[in-house]
């Protein structure tokens, strides 16, 4: 393993953590906002509904008032044809009467179609005030739990940053440059081992030269395909143990 990447490891490690904890914090953070919106939607629906009703109420009003004048013109038309002594007369009354009165039925007909209205748009008012307040209830609550998860994660965030700070002290500030401009690109693993002589970034096959150049550890050697920096993975580093200890213990045990 190159020496210079082994602090680029670890620092790689802390970033792999940090990407993870932005995705999170992204994550509830658009809980909270799809939240918002059905409410937005919600209210916007209960504002439709809301002028829709005012209309029926309307319309019910000017049918009630024109039903008050149907009866009224009856009224007179009736105490006119007991005024009349000619038969024609008394006739044609009768006809306008009658005529009236189909106006009348018609009206009311209609009235009472648009009192059915009113009920199920008062209903409908009534269930949609329930969900919203059940969802504004609910964002509340998601609120308070997004706003303290993602106090949480930005605590870590800065633990991860202090920690990752002391690390770039160490690091090769060339080597550092690399693997920064590399992870901004692909905000993914950047240094990655060679597993069964394969990219383990892209996977794309090595060639054994390939292989060996980076078991060499001389110098960076770049993926062909994919950019990202390979390394040799030593079995011992695989049981999780420091890289750099890993190095030493070699170094003394070929010195014996
Ligand atoms: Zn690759």
């Amino acid at each position: 393993m190159l020496d210079t990447l082994v602090p680029i490891l670890a620092i790689q490690k802390l970033d792999m953590e940090m990407i993870q904890l932005i995705r999170l914090k992204q994550q509830r953070q658009q809980e909270l906002k799809n939240l918002y919106a059905i409410e937005k939607d919600l209210k916007k629906q209960q504002f439709v509904q809301d002028s829709e009703i005012l209309d029926t109420k309307t319309q019910i009003r000017v049918m009630e008032g024109d039903i008050a004048e149907v009866q009224a013109k009856l009224k007179k038309l009736s105490s006119q044809q007991d005024a009349v002594k000619k038969l024609d007369e008394f006739n044609a009354l009768t006809q306008e009467m009658s005529a009236a009165e189909r106006e009348r039925t018609q009206k009311e007909a209609r009235l009472s179609e648009l009192l059915d209205k009113l009920a199920t748009q008062e209903d409908a008012q009534e269930s949609l005030k329930t969900t919203l307040s059940s969802t504004q209830e609910s964002s509340k609550q998601l609120e308070e739990e997004i706003v303290e998860a993602i106090g949480k994660i930005n605590e870590e965030g800065q633990k991860l940053k202090s920690e990752r700070d002391e690390l770039v002290k160490t690091a090769d500030p060339e080597v550092f440059k690399i693997y920064e401009r590399l992870l901004r690109n692909k905000r993914d693993e950047v240094v990655v081992p060679i597993e069964n002589r394969a990219c383990s970034g892209c996977h794309i096959q090595l060639t054994a030269q390939d292989e060996n150049l980076v078991r060499k550890g001389e110098r960076l050697v770049f993926c062909e395909h994919c950019s990202r920096i390979h390394y040799w993975q030593e079995s011992e580093m695989l049981d999780g143990t420091d890289a750099k200890s890993t190095r030493q213990r070699r170094r003394k045990s070929t010195k014996v």
